[in-house]
């Protein structure tokens, strides 16, 4: 041993006398300071399979994305501000380059946010960008809401939206009056002629509810999102005071069923880590779709249950991506080429042990997904068939 290897391992077991036991080195790695700790944020190991790698660069036929967020609001405020994260320009070449026929903006606002979103992408692009309107959240204690709300989406309708967004706002965010009071429950009866007046006038709901079933449970070791959970404290929903997933689905479920013909897509598969409990919920309610929005990390991580769901479940299943055009903060909605190109990688080909997200480190779980590599007719359906029906729009 050299007199340096000495030094270094008297320092070395110094300070690691200071460290909690589950940090100190084992004597093998003392014995080769190659084997030091690393914290988890510096790992990226690069996977050495050498198997087939596909660039689906465009889509094998024309498609609909049924879930993009071109513009925001805050839907709490009631201001009616509206912010557009790209403009039509910068966001049409994509659409040309990757077969996207027709993107749905779900975000589209209320009131005044509504008319300039409808405005700016709906009026000048009719066959390009379709619009949804989101409730008025922050009129919802008011007397009289009820019919207020089941109005707007009769005016937004006439005014060129073509369906009905609710965000998990309900169910996570929305409280009676003040921000201590109580959650209003998701089938808070309410609501029910806003669902009816979407269902009569053929207008789908695209209702997200809950969240990964990881963000419900203790931001420990053991928690499969620990890094996401870590960057974003503020997504957990672990804890008293916070209903479970199971809940919030029930609730769900219990609005389907009041409201047999009003549409109903589930975003994000509606709980895309149970897919035999998603199959139960859409044999039960024949009203129900799902988009795969932000979860084909989740379907391609069980990609032989996944297939035998599309099969199962082929119409009524949409394409969608979450696509957003802004920032780095959520790379597994980072509207561009590569995003596009992952989703198609996933559903075209069989290609294996891929990343889901334009990202250095996996940021939803550090896993890898493989293709499903679905038959044509199937495929058809989900890029574009399934979306059309529901939007009325000619196959
Ligand atoms: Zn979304």
């Amino acid at each position: 041993m050299k007199r340096r290897d000495l030094f270094r391992g008297a320092a070395g077991l110094a300070a690691a006398a200071a460290l909690p036991l589950h940090l100190q080195a084992s004597p093998a790695q003392e014995a080769n300071p190659v084997v030091a700790p690393l914290p988890l944020t510096e790992y990226q190991p690069k996977s050495m399979l050498r198997v087939k790698e596909t660039r689906v660069e465009r889509a094998r036929f024309p498609l609909i994305d049924f879930h993009t967020h071109v513009t925001w609001s805050d839907g709490l405020d009631g201001h009616e501000v509206m912010t557009f994260y790209a403009q039509p320009n910068e966001i049409l070449p994509v659409m040309e380059r990757k077969n996207i026929r027709l993107m749905v903006n779900l975000t589209g606002g209320y009131g005044k946010g509504l008319d300039k979103s409808l405005r700016d992408l709906h009026v000048p692009y009719p066959d390009r960008f379709l619009v949804f309107v989101e409730p008025w959240w922050s009129k919802s204690p008011e007397p009289g809401y009820p019919k207020f709300q089941a109005d707007q989406v009769e005016i937004a309708h006439r005014a060129g939206a073509r369906g009905v967004k609710v965000l998990k706002t309900l169910g996570l965010y929305l409280r009676e009056n003040t921000k201590t009071g109580a959650l209003v429950k998701i089938d808070d009866s309410r609501f029910d002629p806003m669902w009816d007046a979407a269902g009569a006038l053929n207008m789908p709901i695209a209702i997200h509810v809950s969240d990964p079933l990881a963000f419900f449970t203790p931001v420990d070791r053991f928690n499969e999102r620990y890094e996401e959970l870590h960057a974003h404290p503020d997504w957990s929903f672990y804890g008293s005071g916070w209903p479970s997933d199971r809940e919030l689905q029930e609730a769900r479920r219990r609005v389907m069923q009041r409201h047999p013909r009003t549409q109903f897509v589930c975003l994000h598969v509606a709980v895309a880590e149970d897919l035999a409990y998603v199959s139960e919920c859409l044999d039960a309610h024949p009203n129900m779709f799902v988009d795969i929005a932000a979860r084909i990390g989740e379907l391609g991580r069980q990609p032989r249950a996944a297939a035998k769901f599309f099969d199962r479940y082929q119409d009524r299943i949409l394409f969608g991506t979450d696509a957003t055009p802004k920032g780095y903060e959520f790379p597994q909605q980072l509207f561009g080429d590569e995003l596009y190109e992952i989703y198609f990688r996933f559903l075209e080909t069989e290609d294996e042990y891929f990343d889901y997200a334009p990202a250095p480190i996996p940021p939803q779980g550090r896993w890898r997904i493989s293709g499903l590599g679905l038959p044509e007719n199937i495929l058809q359906k989900i890029y574009y068939q399934n979306a059309a029906r529901l939007l009325k729009l000619p196959s």
